[in-house]
């Protein structure tokens, strides 16, 4: 039934039940319907199915709080809402979208900021361990070969 629809409207994409149900999901949910009408009209008894089908809305949240953290660039769309910011380190009006600022290369979103300064720190931290790390061993190695030689000495002599 659906598949000579599609022929009768010229649909050569492959179109299935599945995509159907899912973008009537998406409809509906966008219209603001509860989870409820939305199983009863996708005639779904099991809540969780709901979820598995309602991708796009939590992409778009998703994408919106990624958006506003600034870790994405807006879309065409949303980038008309989300205008500008400051660079906190040079004071530098950069695009709401930027991870970078062009003129001082400083990351510009406080969060990445204090992260990228965090992740310095703990490659700080791990490499002077390992060099710590290195330290001991040259220290044990050179411990050993002492210990070593002395045995051999002392097979030698004895
Ligand atoms: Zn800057």
């Amino acid at each position: 039934m659906i598949r000579m629809a599609c022929k009768d409207l010229q649909i050569n994409k492959p179109i299935t039940c599945y995509s159907l149900k899912r973008n009537g999901v998406t409809i509906r949910r966008l219209r603001g319907e509860s989870d409820v009408e939305i199983q009863h009209a996708a005639r779904w008894s099991d809540p969780g199915r709901l979820k598995t089908y309602d991708l796009s809305s939590q992409d778009e949240a998703f994408k919106l709080a990624l958006q506003k953290r600034g870790i994405i660039k807006a879309d065409k769309n949303t980038g008309a809402i989300l205008k500008t910011k400051t660079c906190p380190f040079c004071n530098e009006t950069v695009g709401f979208g930027e991870i970078i600022c062009p003129k001082c290369k400083h990351p510009l979103d406080r969060e990445i900021a204090i992260s990228e300064i965090k992740k310095d720190d703990e490659i700080h931290q791990l490499k002077q361990s390992i060099s710590n790390m290195e330290t001991k061993f040259d220290n044990i190695k050179s411990e050993l070969m002492k210990e070593f030689t002395r045995e051999i000495l002392k097979a030698k002599s004895g």
